[in-house]
């Protein structure tokens, strides 16, 4: 008989990439509950959008489930389908625009539709009555974002029609804000008395709904009186500020962290340049580490010999054109050897990384660092 080493006695061969995001599902339950605290008893619509802002649209929406969430909103009805189908059964906005010959759908798997005109209104209302069935509208106001919904000054048409609908249960009512998370808050009021307006008039005409919602997450924490009945909250459930001024009124704890390892070290002389175009050299002998992620894992190119990455405890910066899958980092005269943990977003001893800082160095917002990190990169979740 062969006498076999034990398994356990050799290191832990991970079953993902190198490179691969973790998910603390610890931080977001923290963070779930401190939004919870600091609003006002309002409704939250948790924002679960382009996967969930790259954390795993399934994996977050059944943790918040089981923490008794309130309300889902996604931007696609595809996105509504797939939660419904992985067993998800609170209520869920389809913030974004609507397809027509998308309607049974909406209705079928009982996900709240957004009415942003008088035609779509119809539509829905046609649409249910085919069916049998009744469907749960948002009307959606637009105050100035001019993007969907029927403007404010139009909006009377809009509310004398959904008293006219017998196939539609208008739940709700809402607008969005477009310059939250500025300092300058005077857009914001001028949008707010827009909706109130629509509001009031609503009221007149004996609309009852019983759910109006008009703030995302900066509006959200910077002006009360826009929190009505419900917040719709995305950026900051993720542990990421709007706008860094907003960091003394609530505390929350990053949840994302992105890492990879060195694979390859070398050597390399003077006034040699590195990567594609040659955009960088060094003026005297130094070490590269070589790194196995690139802009086609959504490492933006845009970041080439800004960004910075932690090694063994120090940061380091990456030099030469950020390639597809690969990148080159600077040791200097530092230490890292082949497999050694590289942290591309998250903390290590005293130093940090930010999604924050990657917005800045790529000259774009933290939401398009998240959602640009892409499914070749695997999530694990802790
Ligand atoms: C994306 C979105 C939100 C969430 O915005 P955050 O800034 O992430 O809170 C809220 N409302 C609508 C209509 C959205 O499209």
């Amino acid at each position: 008989m062969i006498l076999q080493t034990p398994m356990t006695s050799s290191p832990k061969i991970p079953d993902h990439r190198p490179t691969h995001v973790e998910i603390d599902l610890g931080a977001i339950k923290d963070n779930y509950h401190r939004i919870k605290k600091t609003m006002s008893g309002q409704k939250i619509l948790w924002v679960l959008k382009a996967n969930a802002y790259g954390h795993g649209l399934i994996k977050i929406a059944q943790l918040l489930e089981t923490l008794g969430s309130d309300f889902f909103g996604v931007a696609y009805a595809e996105e509504g389908i797939t939660l419904r189908k992985n067993g998800i059964r609170s209520p869920i906005l389809v913030m974004g625009g609507i397809s027509g010959f998308q309607l049974p759908q909406f209705i079928e798997y009982g996900l709240t539709i957004t009415a942003s005109s008088i035609e779509k209104l119809n539509q829905i209302e046609e649409c249910a009555k085919s069916m049998g069935k009744e469907a749960i509208v948002h009307l959606n106001i637009d105050t100035g974002m001019e993007r969907i919904g029927i403007h404010h000054y139009n909006a009377k048409s809009l509310i004398k029609a959904a008293l006219d609908v017998d196939h539609c249960q208008i739940e709700g009512i809402y607008t969005h804000m477009a310059n939250a998370d500025l300092s300058d808050d005077e857009f914001t009021h001028i949008q707010q008395e827009r909706f109130e307006e629509v509001l009031q008039y609503a009221l007149k005409e004996g609309l009852n709904i019983p759910l109006i919602h008009a703030a995302n997450s900066a509006a959200s924490l910077r002006n009360d009186s826009l929190r009505y009945d419900m917040v719709r909250c995305g950026l900051l459930l993720y542990g990421i500020y709007p706008n860094q001024e907003l960091k003394n009124l609530i505390d929350l704890k990053p949840v994302l962290s992105w890492k990879t390892r060195v694979v390859f070290f070398k050597v390399i002389e003077a006034h040699k340049p590195v990567s594609y175009g040659g955009s960088w050299q060094s003026a005297k002998m130094t070490r590269i580490v070589t790194l196995p992620v690139g802009y086609g894992d959504g490492y933006m190119r845009a970041m080439s010999n800004k960004a910075k990455v932690i090694i063994r405890n120090n940061k380091y910066p990456n030099v030469g054109s950020i390639c597809m899958d690969q990148l080159m980092i600077d040791i200097g005269w530092g230490t890292a050897y082949n497999d050694d943990e590289v942290i591309l977003i998250g903390e290590s001893g005293d130093e940090s990384i930010i999604v924050e800082d990657l917005a800045y160095w790529a000259g774009t917002i933290p939401y398009e660092i998240l959602t640009n990190i892409n499914t070749r990169v695997p999530r694990v979740y802790k």
